[in-house]
């Protein structure tokens, strides 16, 4: 934990090895907190954690809310429909206004890419004591998102020890709408900085063929790679070869908030040629577990059929984790501060 160097968390393609280890280690701590007697712990018990999500959120916003008081912090939240902004107020003065209030950690989702990191920028310019915790932004980043399938993938690989190391080798097949998810993105940071080789399936118009290349070495505005040897990226666009010895498959919603266009129009053809089923999960040879990080279109990536069966989705897994990996990313971010 001492080697934790990151005041803001916007982007998990600045991680090292040894950063993934300690948000996974500090998650498996946090994981039964809430089953003591106390149910909480006092770390960041004066910290004032605020949460502002400019786009509609269930599963992070609340998550992110549970964590804060699982640690003790006081917690704020902001909702686009009921602030100022219906009165004219630009988001920016929206979360300034915020600042002003003391924030020790600005917790933000925000549709345009690349808000979060302006943001850290700004308050490291003006020498404000905030962290920034990117809580999805765009096309962008999914931090958290890319933590929690981690952690869950690294349990379900090692339920006695969810370590990084679990994923080296390992084959994690992401299906579906790559070009506009945030989660995809990060994930492909996180897996094949623990060392998974990822293979990428969908149609073109979804999954263009730049995505071989998207894990940079260095990444893009670093000068170095902080991980050494990373897993690779291919592409398949049949989804039986994309399944074939596959050890995890994650599958992603069609994002139709995010299309310039809509970029498919038979949805039945969809799921037959890239839907997860029983059925297609064959073509694994083995069982595997099927993660999704929510919200799920039923019949249209994955059969409803899948969604309720536990014994093979990890979709619960992935909510529950979330709390535990969002005590982690507030817990490293308030260290600090409580040391002030
Ligand atoms: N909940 C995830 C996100 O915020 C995935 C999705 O929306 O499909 O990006």
């Amino acid at each position: 934990m001492n080697n934790w160097k990151h005041n803001h968390i916007l982007d998990l393609s600045t991680f090292s090895f040894e950063d993934y280890k300690t948000v996974l280690e500090l998650t498996e701590r946090f994981k039964d907190v809430h089953k003591s007697s106390s149910r909480k712990l006092p770390a960041l018990q004066g910290l004032l954690i605020t949460n502002l999500f400019f786009e509609p959120s269930t599963r992070t916003r609340s998550s992110f809310e549970i964590a804060a008081k699982r640690l003790s912090a006081d917690v704020q939240n902001f909702s686009a429909s009921t602030s100022s902004l219906s009165k004219g107020e630009t988001p920016l003065d929206t979360i300034l206004t915020y600042i002003s209030m003391g924030a020790d950690i600005l917790v933000i989702r925000h549709e345009s890419t690349n808000v979060p990191t302006e943001l850290a920028n700004y308050v490291d310019s003006n020498k404000i004591n905030t962290s920034i915790l990117n809580a999805g932004d765009g096309f962008h980043s999914h931090p958290s998102q890319g933590l929690l399938d981690l952690f869950t993938l690294a349990a379900y690989f090692n339920p006695d020890n969810p370590s990084p190391d679990n994923l080296l080798n390992k084959k994690i097949t992401i299906v579906g709408d790559i070009l506009h998810s945030r989660v995809a993105r990060s994930n492909l940071w996180a897996l094949t900085g623990c060392g998974a080789n990822i293979t990428l399936c969908g149609p073109k118009s979804l999954l263009p063929n730049e995505f071989g290349d998207f894990v940079l070495s260095p990444p893009p505005g670093q000068s170095v790679d902080p991980i050494q040897t990373r897993g690779s990226i291919y592409i398949e666009r049949s989804l039986e070869k994309a399944l074939r010895n596959a050890d995890a498959v994650m599958t992603l919603r069609l994002q139709k908030e995010r299309m310039k266009q809509n970029m498919l129009t038979d949805l039945d053809t969809y799921h037959q040629k890239y839907g997860l089923t029983h059925q297609s999960l064959k073509w694994c040879g083995k069982k595997v577990p099927v993660l999704h990080p929510g919200p799920v279109n039923r019949g249209i990536e994955i059969s409803s059929q899948l969604v309720e069966d536990n014994s093979i989705n990890l979709i619960s897994n992935q909510v529950e984790n979330g709390i535990p990996t969002r005590m982690a990313l507030l817990y490293l971010l308030g260290l600090n501060k409580k040391s002030l």
